[in-house]
């Protein structure tokens, strides 16, 4: 049997974790939060990064810093996690959502401009499989009309967008805010982890405060306050020592993972394309604007009961593959809330897009074997 994701592990997770417990200090903000944050901060050039124990947290933090009050609007894409809405419907926010683009799934720049009313105050692009979202056009708007952006970038480690002038931007660097995710399906993973990225330095010294909930205990410990106190509201957003000195361990070879994964991606993208030539479904889009970190391969079948048919058939053959989003705008929790207009794009994407395996220990022969099933079920 392939599965859909096996987590990946690089070997020295378990050696850093005896370290932390070793050390003597296993709760959070302690060496190996420290060590990656360093790292993180270093090699793509975030302003600040804090680890949480989850993207969601990050998102739930951006929400809390950026004062989002009941009645205020947040544009959010409909074909993303729950998270990317719910941490800004918990501070009361009501949810925009826009539309992805016709030919990939990433927000369109161009819906949210028409979206954007005197409530609006955020906008969330989200990097879908790590590929960018139109990050010039979608900073313009922004600053036109005096919003703040949050990157969801939880699939994002490692990705790029490319503007025009072609000096890449690393992806969570370019919002106020950022947020990224290493749950155990994503390309580095801690099991649950995050990490809010700060780029706009004005936000570093509340989110602190409310990392650590509510208290100057960051300050605290890094010998600036004699004592530490209730400051503001917050809450436990940060990870043990032990989820960190796991992370640690993957981030030293985010490199090498997310050259494996491009080259398993690169694989189905040779393999599959002659059978999308005949008209059997689409493939996979990156805009000229971003870079790929592998994250997901994806088809777009052709209806969804064809998608149906597929997942039965590869299963049968041994192979778990998988759909993805169901349009937030339709979700059982907002679609009573939701008034506005039909969103297609991201309907047709929760309705036919097919991901197929990937992870660090897949083989390229896995990978040609589920090739070769695929284009079996098309008979070719
Ligand atoms: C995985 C994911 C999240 C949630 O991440 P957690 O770390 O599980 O909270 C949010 N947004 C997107 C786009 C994701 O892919």
């Amino acid at each position: 049997m392939i599965p859909f994701n096996k987590p990946c592990l690089t070997g020295d997770e378990m050696l850093y974790i005896q370290e932390a417990v070793a050390s003597g200090k296993i709760s959070g903000n302690g060496r190996f939060t420290q060590k990656s944050q360093k790292l993180l901060e270093g090699k793509y050039g975030f302003r600040k990064c804090l680890l949480t124990s989850s993207c969601t947290d990050a998102l739930e933090m951006c929400a809390i810093l950026l004062n989002i009050k009941p009645g205020d609007e947040v544009i959010v894409p409909s074909f993303t996690f729950v998270s990317t809405a719910l941490a800004f419907v918990r501070q009361g926010a009501v949810i925009v959502f826009a539309d992805s683009h016709k030919d990939h799934p990433g927000l369109n720049e161009d819906h949210v401009e028409s979206l954007i009313t005197p409530k609006t105050r955020a906008i969330v692009p989200v990097h879908y499989r790590g590929t960018a979202c139109k990050m010039d056009k979608i900073m313009e708007i922004a600053s036109k009309h005096g919003l703040y952006v949050v990157e969801d970038a939880a699939q994002s480690i490692d990705g790029y967008f490319l503007p025009g002038d072609g000096v890449r931007q690393p992806l969570g660097s370019i919002g106020h805010l950022g947020c990224f995710s290493f749950h155990e399906t994503k390309n580095v993973q801690c099991g649950e982890g995050g990490c809010l990225t700060i780029n706009d330095e004005h936000f570093i010294k509340r989110a602190e405060i409310i990392w650590e909930k509510g208290t100057d205990r960051a300050a605290f410990f890094r010998g600036e306050k004699d004592k530490y106190g209730w400051e503001d509201t917050g809450s436990s957003f940060l990870p043990s020592e032990i989820t960190a000195a796991f992370l640690f361990a993957q981030l030293e070879e985010t490199d090498k993972i997310t050259e494996k994964r491009l080259k398993l991606w690169h694989t189905y993208q040779d393999l599959l394309k002659p059978v999308a030539e005949q008209g059997c479904f689409s493939m996979p889009v990156i805009p000229p604007y971003s870079t790929n970190n592998g994250h997901i391969f994806y088809i777009v079948c052709n209806s969804p009961e064809d998608r149906t048919n597929l997942i039965d058939y590869l299963h049968k053959n041994g192979i778990i593959a998988v759909f993805h989003y169901q349009s937030l705008h339709k979700s059982n929790f907002y679609r009573k809330k939701y008034k506005g207009f039909d969103l297609p794009n991201a309907d047709r994407f929760s309705e036919c897009l097919l991901r197929l395996p990937i992870y660090l220990e897949l083989t390229v022969e896995e990978v040609e074997d589920i090739c070769l099933n695929i284009s079996n079920f098309y008979r070719f």
